[in-house]
């Protein structure tokens, strides 16, 4: 495993992270982690330009790496903060996951495609990006390291899963695409046992949060 990062790639990153002010992400810490991390490290090394491009980008098993554009709106709306306990739905790439163990967060991440758990599993602890990964259904979270302080969802949900409701500290945020062919991009916050606020952050395009395991 190559570990590059070279002038040129540093460059690239330096043009995107323009480009994602540009676009209206403010948060000084989520632009900087984007600055720090590899992006074309997290996909096929040829094709190296793509991976600074604000595109998503196919990463195996008819899945995606999300434009950077989601993945700093979606970390900007966490409100990141240090130590904080964050449970990721659609571990993917594992790009995602490592801003938001560059924010300083404890990471906790599911994939339901085992190839990707496996590959994404060891490509994290190569990188030492040490978020914990776990190879399950989202719609489950993950009961025994419950609750979390904050809770990412990285696939298109037709509904907010009642287990990670009940697995969301209360004041706790979720941010989760939820949808069917288009999402939007719904903020929870946990008022108490049963209560949410919610609050809509724009259209996004996401693959599908899936049920069953292939
Ligand atoms: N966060 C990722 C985005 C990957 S795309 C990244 O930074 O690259 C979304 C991922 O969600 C895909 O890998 C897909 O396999 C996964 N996914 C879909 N449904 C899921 C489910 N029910 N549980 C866990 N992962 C799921």
């Amino acid at each position: 495993m190559q570990h590059l990062d070279t002038y040129k790639t540093k460059g690239l990153r330096k043009a995107l992270v323009e480009g994602l002010k540009n676009k209206g992400i403010a948060s000084t810490s989520v632009l900087s982690s984007i600055e720090k991390i590899p992006r074309h490290l997290f996909i096929d090394s040829s094709f190296l330009e793509f991976a600074y491009q604000d595109r998503p980008f196919p990463i195996g098993e008819g899945q995606t790496i999300s434009q950077p554009f989601t993945v700093a709106k979606q970390t900007e709306l966490l409100q990141v903060k240090p130590k904080e306990k964050i449970l990721e739905i659609g571990t993917g790439s594992g790009y995602q996951a490592s801003v938001l163990v560059e924010l300083g967060a404890k990471v906790f991440t599911i994939e339901r495609h085992r190839n990707l758990f496996l590959k994404t599993k060891e490509l994290l602890k190569n990188l030492k990006y040490n978020a914990k990964c776990f190879y399950g259904d989202g719609y489950a979270g993950l009961p025994n390291f419950a609750p979390f302080d904050k809770i990412i969802v990285t696939c298109g949900a037709p509904f907010v899963p009642e287990a990670l409701k009940e697995q969301l500290k209360i004041g706790g945020i979720m941010v989760i695409p939820e949808g069917e062919d288009v999402q939007k991009m719904n903020v929870y916050t946990k008022l108490s046992d049963t209560e949410f606020s919610c609050e809509e952050h724009g259209d996004f395009r996401f693959v599908p949060m899936l049920e069953s395991r292939k």
